[in-house]
């Protein structure tokens, strides 16, 4: 199947959709509610990891030399940073979109009356 396609219908959803909203899309072909399978949301968050260590360990190579104060802090934010910047990347170019499953309807439970002390 490729990827950013319904499964029902093959329309090709937008990466920005997919990105915005990951747990209950809309296809605009069909109307079916959609979400990104377990599949490529792991791969993207243990790729988006992979990529903040390199980054961090790279940029903690580099910042170990200097004497700045914030020496320590910058290879973790440039991490944190990569890791934002890539998880969404690697969960647009998977993309593998499967059927929400429907959810039952919430069923109204009756107000218990308070309990009378008399
Ligand atoms: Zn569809």
């Amino acid at each position: 199947m490729a990827a950013r396609t319904c499964p029902k219908c093959q329309t090709v959803i937008p990466p920005s959709e997919i990105v915005a909203h990951t747990n209950d899309l809309v296809c605009p072909g069909c109307g079916e509610h959609l979400e990104a399978s377990g599949f490529s949301r792991n791969l993207a968050a243990f790729g988006g990891l992979a990529v903040g260590a390199l980054i961090w360990k790279f940029s903690s190579a580099y910042f170990s030399s200097s004497a700045s104060a914030l020496g320590w802090v910058l290879p973790i934010v440039f991490g944190y940073l990569a890791l934002s910047i890539s998880s969404p990347i690697f969960l647009i170019l998977l993309g593998d979109l499967q059927l929400k499953p429907y959810q039952e309807a919430p069923v109204p439970h009756e107000v218990l009356a308070p309990h009378s002390t008399h």
